[in-house]
């Protein structure tokens, strides 16, 4: 669904991404591994137009990702996307956080966006707080209010950079519980993170990046049981 075809980016002299080639399929789960400045944030901010690459094509449904204003708009609809930082709007409630975006770019009522975000705030567990701000909830909490805030706009994938990096250890679970949910349910999902359990359980894919290449691709079984070479069996150790 996803494809990216040699995309290069630099800052600078600084090559970040070399030619990477891969595609993500509709309904597949990639888990993207790697060391810190390999490329994998500068990856996905790319499939976003967060940072525009410098060479190469990415197209989204076959539709490249470029400039062109009505076509991003489009696009950014259809891949939602998941931060570190969960980048909730502070001065909103919950239940505004999630349909502030359809009202605005799909035009939803009020009442129909407000029942849509209530359904998916019950789906991330959190129906009770839909009158919250987000400093009264937790970091977990803050973080399933963002997954579902992405969800709001009916995304066909999802993107995740690191989503429980920032947490407190015991918040990690309940937002990997509703990621696990959400590729139960067949979406489309490209998540960077360091929880090599969960990729192991949930990932269709596991993929390694090593200074701005892919070095590795594979199923989790084969990627963990038999790594591809000492730097990425040496990586996984550290991880686990
Ligand atoms: P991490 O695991 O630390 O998040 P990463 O694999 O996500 O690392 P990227 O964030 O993609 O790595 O960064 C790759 C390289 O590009 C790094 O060396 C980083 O310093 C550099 N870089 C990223 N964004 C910018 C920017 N806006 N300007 C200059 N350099 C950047
Ligand atoms: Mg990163």
């Amino acid at each position: 669904y996803i494809v990216a075809d040699r995309v290069c980016k630099s800052f600078g002299t600084h090559q970040v991404l070399k030619e990477v080639s891969t595609s993500f399929n509709t309904g597949e789960v990639t888990v993207i591994i790697g060391a810190s400045g390999s490329g994998k944030s500068t990856l996905l901010r790319a499939i976003n137009r967060l940072e525009p690459h410098d060479s190469g094509t990415i197209t989204i449904g076959g539709v490249p990702v470029t400039d062109n204003e009505a076509t991003l708009q489009k696009q950014r609809c259809e891949v939602g996307m998941v931060f570190q930082q969960f980048n909730l709007f502070g001065n909103m409630t919950v239940l505004d956080n999630v349909s502030l975006a359809p009202r605005r770019i799909r035009g939803l009522s009020r009442e129909q966006a407000n029942a849509r975000a209530m359904l998916l705030l019950t789906r991330v567990g959190l129906q009770d707080h839909a009158h919250k701000y987000p400093w009264q909830l937790s970091g977990g909490q803050q973080q399933r209010v963002a997954i579902a805030r992405a969800l709001a706009m009916e995304p066909k994938v999802m993107l995740f950079d690191e989503p429980t990096s920032a947490l407190d250890p015991e918040m990690v679970q309940e937002v990997l519980d509703v990621m696990r949910e959400l590729a139960n349910g067949g979406m489309t999902m490209i998540i960077v993170t360091h929880e090599m359990g969960f990729a192991r359980e949930v990932a269709d894919r596991v993929m390694f990046f090593d200074q701005g290449r892919i070095a590795a691709e594979a199923p989790p079984a084969e990627f963990f049981g038999n790594p591809a070479n000492e730097r990425i069996r040496a990586f996984i150790g550290r991880m686990s």
